[in-house]
């Protein structure tokens, strides 16, 4: 069966790749791992110079006492209260000299005459060793060359944003990491156009009027309409959410910033903000201007309150946002958009009025939608005469507008490898077949069974799809494996294309979904493994219409899953008690059991249809919709049923 994978990200945003060496080493001078190298060295430097003084030792006065008793001592230097013993031993190891605080004096001169050692007394100031001068000197110097490091760093940022278009910050900010990295977007050099975004229309509409608003905001204000200040593009990915913003800066004629959320939240605690700090500042200056922030989930995240610290730092930055959002004046004319895939998760101070108070949905295209951008993105290669690319968007459903965008460069790369000048219908419905399922996969080995198996299999599903009174009709029918590790597939039109799924619709599906095995133990009375991805289907249908969709009477209206991220997977989380759970189970069960029986009905009724296309489709390894249609009626006029087992191969 049909399977989508769009694992689109967006192609351009985020920082250039591929520095030369001597960029490198600039930027690295720019960044914060000097200093963390500074550090390192300067604490290698005290630790060794520390080292070095562990050849003096701190004894007490009795064990000085007793060195005495064992003629240890070589000389003692009074210092006030203090002695500096020279010990006889030396050696590594040994510390050079003790040091011990006086316990009386009157009987130490005694006592020193007795052990015959010679001594002497000095003044406190002389006891600077030449360990303390270098240790002093050194931090000094260390000191001495981080000032030197700063200053000239903070000279070089400063310097360089006089000259460039971004200017360096006071404070922290001044080291050049906590710039914004937003890209000013050169008007000129933007080629991309609304004409260039197929479909979207409304999308389109909020955006020309926003731009619109930016051009001529007294147009606005003199009915006394509040100018928004930010807009929000929600949608799957690949539905050209970032490419309408490229289009929004084509047509808007003025100063666009465009950064990735991504970017605010690189390195290091405070960076964040300050760099939102700093886009807003630049986005002042160039007013009126849009600052686009793509992937905004990224820094837009719920705060959660949980006070663990590592949220601290995109929290700060996304109060930063929040701060700037409600700190500029909109009649200034900054306008905000973003785009996200996940609306759900984003916080909701960031969606309240005042904010990103307008959403503007992009979802996936539907027949017509995929029909023109598959016209635009024709418009930029040579397709040859007579291409039909409505046959394209029909055999589409589901597919973002990226999806569409690859499945003609697939087209046009397949022509290039066969020398041609041109793109033909044969490599685009190839294409088609390429992005929706992957490639075909001739060279892989399996028996003249398993192939027979996967044909009854793949003609179950179409079987039943056919037989249903207002199911989907079938587009293709195949049984070469593709490198998905698809061993065959059933392609039925307008999947998903439905806004509102009928019970009947889903319990079709479910039909279907599931009559691949039926035939499987119909014909061959075993099942196999292949059935795996369509169980996987089926069981999400029958859970999302008995826990969302309240379509089983056992359990009622009660959403007992709630999506977790609508765009991406549509994964669900379960509010259910062990025992709702169970009943959900139970109902599953029940609506699954009910869709099998019935398949299995409709295919023991036309077993001798299943036979006469399987066997067609086990020869021919492709059947279309319309064959498929031919073959029924031949069959019909035939007649007599032939039973499994008995089946000969007919040319
Ligand atoms: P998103 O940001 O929503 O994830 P993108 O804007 O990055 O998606 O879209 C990726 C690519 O898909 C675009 O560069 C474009 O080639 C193609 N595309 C997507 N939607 C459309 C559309 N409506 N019209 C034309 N091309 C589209
Ligand atoms: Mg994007
Ligand atoms: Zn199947």
């Amino acid at each position: 069966m049909l399977r989508f994978q769009s694992n689109h990200r967006p192609p351009w945003g985020g920082a250039k790749g591929g520095f030369g060496l001597n960029e490198k080493f600039k930027r690295f001078l720019h960044s914060p791992w000097i200093f963390l190298v500074g550090f390192v060295l300067i604490l290698a430097l005290v630790n060794l110079l520390g080292n070095s003084r562990s050849v003096q030792a701190q004894i007490t006065y009795s064990e000085f006492l007793d060195m005495l008793d064992q003629n240890q001592v070589e000389s003692v230097e009074v210092v006030e209260d203090q002695l500096i013993i020279t010990p006889k031993s030396r050696g590594y190891g040994v510390p050079a000299y003790y040091t011990t605080t006086v316990v009386s004096n009157d009987a130490l001169v005694g006592e020193l005459r007795a052990a015959g050692v010679e001594f002497s007394a000095s003044k406190p100031a002389q006891t600077f060793s030449i360990f303390d001068i270098v240790m002093s000197g050194a931090s000094l110097l260390m000191m001495g060359i981080m000032i030197y490091w700063i200053v000239s760093l903070w000279r070089a940022t400063r310097n360089k944003g006089e000259n460039g278009k971004q200017s360096g910050i006071g404070g922290f900010g001044g080291f050049g990491f906590a710039r914004s990295t937003a890209k000013q977007f050169d008007v000129q050099n933007c080629t991309t156009r609304f004409t260039d975004v197929a479909g979207q229309d409304e999308a389109k509409e909020s955006l020309i009027e926003i731009v619109d608003i930016l051009k001529n905001p007294a147009k606005y204000t003199s009915v006394g309409a509040e100018i928004p200040k930010g807009a929000l593009l929600v949608g799957p990915p690949g539905t050209g959410k970032t490419l309408l913003a490229k289009a929004v800066a084509g047509e808007a004629g003025c100063p666009f910033f465009f950064v990735s959320g991504s970017a605010f939240v690189e390195m290091f605690v405070g960076t964040g903000a300050a760099r939102v700090r700093d886009l807003f500042q630049q986005a002042a200056k160039k007013a009126p201007c849009i600052v686009f922030i793509d992937e905004i989930d990224a820094i837009g995240k719920k705060r959660d309150g949980t006070g663990l610290g590592g949220n601290d730092e995109r929290e700060q930055t996304l109060n930063q946002l929040l701060a700037e959002m409600d700190g500029f004046d909109p009649e200034k004319g900054i306008i905000v958009l973003g785009a996200t895939n996940r609306p759900e998760i984003l916080d909701k101070a960031l969606l309240r009025p005042g904010r990103f108070d307008r959403r503007i949905p992009v979802e996936l295209p539907d027949m017509k939608g995929r029909e023109e951008i598959l016209k635009v993105h024709a418009r930029k290669k040579t397709m040859a005469h007579g291409i039909n690319l409505k046959r394209v968007a029909d055999a589409t459903p589901g597919a973002s507008g990226a999806d569409l965008a690859n499945i003609l460069n697939e087209a046009a790369l397949a022509a290039v490898r066969d020398n041609r000048s041109a793109v033909t219908q044969a490599d685009l419905d190839k294409a088609t077949e390429f992005v929706l399922a992957g490639s075909e996969k001739k060279s892989m080995v399996i028996s003249p069974e398993e192939k027979r198996i996967i044909a009854y299999h793949e003609i179950g599903h179409a079987l039943v799809a056919m037989k249903q009174k207002d199911g989907a009709p079938v587009r293709k029918i195949t049984i070469i494996p593709r490198t998905n590790g698809a061993l065959g597939f059933t392609m039925q039109a307008d999947e998903q294309e439905h806004v509102l799924m009928t019970k009947e619709d889903l319990t079709n599906r479910l039909q279907v979904l599931v009559a691949g095995r039926a035939a499987e133990e119909l014909m061959f009375e075993t099942c196999t493994s292949g059935a795996a991805n369509d169980i996987e289907r089926a069981t999400a249908i029958a859970r999302n219409m008995v826990s969302r969709f309240g379509m089983s009477d056992q359990v009622g209206l009660m959403a007992l899953d709630t999506v977790v991220n609508q765009y991406l997977d549509g994964e669900l989380r379960s509010n259910a008690s062990q025992e709702s759970a169970a009943m959900v189970e139970h109902e599953m069960k029940k609506l699954i059991q009910q869709a099998y029986d019935s398949a299995m009905k409709v295919l023991k009724e036309n077993a001798s249809t299943l036979n006469h296309l399987a066997e067609y489709l086990l020869i021919h390894e492709n059947i279309t919709g319309e064959e498929m249609m031919q073959l029924v009626e031949e069959e019909k006029h035939a007649g007599e049923p032939v039973l499994a087992g008995e089946f000969k191969i007919e040319e």
